[in-house]
C-alpha cells in the first residue's frame, strides 16, 4: 500500500497538470476502497468534507454549460451565414451521431447475447430486495412518453427552458434566434457582439475551475468508490465485463477505425489533445458538467476550428451518447436474461432501437442514463419495471462507476465526430493536432 503512495507521489511530482488528475482520480478510487464508507472505517466528517469538495467542482463547472452552449450555438450559426449551409452541415453531423449509437446499440447486443452475463450470477436476482422500492419510485417518476418527449423539444417558453436546463428544447430555441441574428443584417451586430464577449468569458471561467479539478475529481472518485464498496462489483462481474470490453472495443477499435479512414489523423494524437476531458468526464460522470473543457481541448489543442467545435460539441454532450446506447441495450438484454425472461427477435430489434431513442433523450448528467432506460423497457411491453426492481436495484448500486466509463466514451464519440466533420471541411489544423509541444495548457 505504501508503495502505491509512493509511486503516485513521484508520478505526480514534476509532471503535467492533466496527470495530476490522473493521480486524483487513481487515489480517490484506492482510498475508496480501501474505507468503504458502510463499514464505518473512516470517520463521517471526511465523506462529509470530500462530499462539499466534490460538489463544489461538479457545481461550479455545471454553472457555465448553459451560457456556453447558448452563445457557442449563436456564433456557430451565424457564422454559417445561409441556413442552406446549416442543414448540410447539420445532416453530416447527426449522421455520424446515429451511425455511431447504432453501431454501439448493435454491438451491445451481440455483447450481451454472446456472453449471457445474466446467466452467470451467483445470486438470485429475485432475491435481492435492497432499496427496490425507492429506485423504482425515482424510475417511475418519469413517465417514458415518446410523442411528449418530442414534443418537448419545442420549448413554449425559452426562459423556462432556459431556467431549468432542459438542453435540447435549449438548443433548439437557440439556433432559430441564430439564423434570425444572422437574417436581420446589421441589427443584429450588437447582439451578436454580445454573445461573441459571452463565449470568451465563459472559457476564461472555465480555466479559473478548472484549478479546482484535482481535489474535485478526487472528491468524486472517493465518494463514489467508498459508497459502492467492492462486494456487489464482484458479484456483477459478468454484466461490468461485458460492459467494459463493449465500451473499450468503441475507443480502442471503432473510432479509430474510422478516424484513420476518413480524417487520416494519428488516433493517439487526438487522444492526448483531449486527454483532460477524458479524465474531467470520468471524474464527474457528466458530459454537460465536461462540455467546456472539450472545447477547450478541441480548440487549442486538437485542431478542431472553432466553427465546427462550437456546433459539434454541445450538441454531441446533449444528443450522441454511444456509451450509453451501449449501457441501454446490454442493460435490458442482461436483465431479462437474469430473470430467464425469454426474448424473440422482434423484441431484441425494438430493445436495439429503443436504446438509441433513449440514449437521445438522456442528460447528459450522473446516472441520466439509468432514468432513461425506462424507455427501452417500454419497448417489451409485456415486462414492466417492476418486473426488473431487484435487478435494477443491484445494477443501480454500482452504476456510478460504469456511468463513469460510459460518459468518458460519450465524449470521446463526439470529438471524433468533431475531427470527422472538421477534416472533411476542411478546417481541421494538423499542424496544431501533431505538434504537442505547442499545446496550450487546458487546466
Ligand atoms: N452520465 C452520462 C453522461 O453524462 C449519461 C448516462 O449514461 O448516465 O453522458
Amino acid at each position: 500500500m505504501r508503495a502505491f503512495w509512493l509511486v503516485l507521489v513521484a508520478l505526480g511530482l514534476g509532471t503535467k497538470r492533466h496527470w495530476h488528475i490522473l493521480f486524483a482520480i487513481l487515489a480517490g478510487i484506492v482510498l475508496g476502497l480501501v474505507y468503504p464508507i458502510a463499514h464505518g472505517e473512516s470517520p463521517q466528517f471526511i465523506h462529509q468534507f470530500f462530499g462539499i469538495v466534490g460538489e463544489i467542482f461538479i457545481r461550479l463547472i455545471t454553472m457555465i454549460v448553459i451560457p456556453l452552449v447558448v452563445s457557442s450555438l449563436i456564433i456557430w450559426v451565424s457564422s454559417l451565414g445561409d441556413s442552406r449551409q446549416l442543414g448540410r452541415m447539420g445532416g453530416k453531423v447527426f449522421t455520424w451521431f446515429l451511425l455511431f449509437m447504432a453501431i454501439s446499440s448493435v454491438l451491445g447486443g451481440l455483447l450481451v447475447l454472446m456472453v449471457e452475463p445474466g446467466l452467470r450470477l451467483q445470486t438470485d436476482v429475485r432475491s435481492f430486495a435492497g432499496v427496490t422500492e425507492l429506485h423504482l419510485a425515482e424510475l417511475q417518476a418519469t413517465p417514458p412518453d415518446l410523442k411528449e418527449l418530442f414534443f418537448n423539444m419545442i420549448p413554449v417558453n425559452p426562459l423556462e427552458a432556459l431556467a431549468t436546463g432542459q438542453m435540447v428544447p435549449v438548443i433548439v430555441f437557440t439556433l432559430i434566434l441564430g439564423v434570425a441574428i444572422a437574417n436581420i443584417g446589421e441589427a443584429g451586430k450588437p447582439m451578436l457582439g454580445f454573445f461573441e464577449a459571452l463565449f470568451t468569458a465563459t472559457m476564461k471561467m472555465t480555466d479559473w475551475i478548472m484549478v479546482l479539478a484535482v481535489p474535485g475529481v478526487f472528491a468524486l472518485a472517493f465518494g463514489t468508490v467508498s459508497r459502492a464498496g467492492p462486494g456487489v462489483f464482484v458479484e456483477l462481474s459478468p454484466y461490468v465485463g461485458v460492459m467494459i470490453i463493449g465500451l473499450l472495443f468503441q475507443v480502442v477499435v471503432l473510432f479509430p477505425l474510422f478516424l484513420k479512414l476518413f480524417a487520416r489523423i494519428k488516433v493517439m494524437n487526438l487522444y492526448r489533445a483531449i486527454s483532460e476531458a477524458i479524465m474531467v468526464a470520468f471524474g464527474t460522470a457528466s458530459s454537460s458538467a465536461t462540455l467546456p473543457i472539450t472545447i477547450a481541448c478541441c480548440e487549442r489543442r486538437a485542431g478542431i476550428s472553432n466553427r465546427i467545435a462550437s456546433f459539434v460539441l454541445p450538441t454531441g454532450a446533449t444528443i450522441n451518447k454511444t456509451g450509453t446506447t451501449m449501457f441501454e441495450s446490454v442493460l435490458v438484454i442482461f436483465l431479462a436474461q437474469a430473470y430467464g425472461l425469454p426474448l424473440n427477435g422482434y423484441n431484441i430489434a425494438m430493445i436495439l432501437i429503443f436504446a438509441i431513442i433513449a440514449s437521445i433523450g438522456t442528460a447528459g448528467v450522473p446516472s441520466g442514463g439509468l432514468i432513461t432506460v425506462a424507455i427501452v423497457f417500454s419497448s417489451i411491453g409485456k415486462y414492466d419495471m417492476a418486473t426488473f426492481a431487484g435487478g435494477l436495484a443491484m445494477v443501480w448500486s454500482i452504476d456510478r462507476v460504469l456511468d463513469m466509463c460510459r460518459t468518458v466514451v460519450n465524449v470521446i464519440s463526439s470529438c471524433t465526430v468533431a475531427t470527422l466533420v472538421a477534416a472533411s471541411e476542411g478546417e481541421l489544423n494538423r499542424d496544431v493536432l501533431d505538434n504537442q509541444d505547442a499545446w496550450a495548457e487546458v487546466v
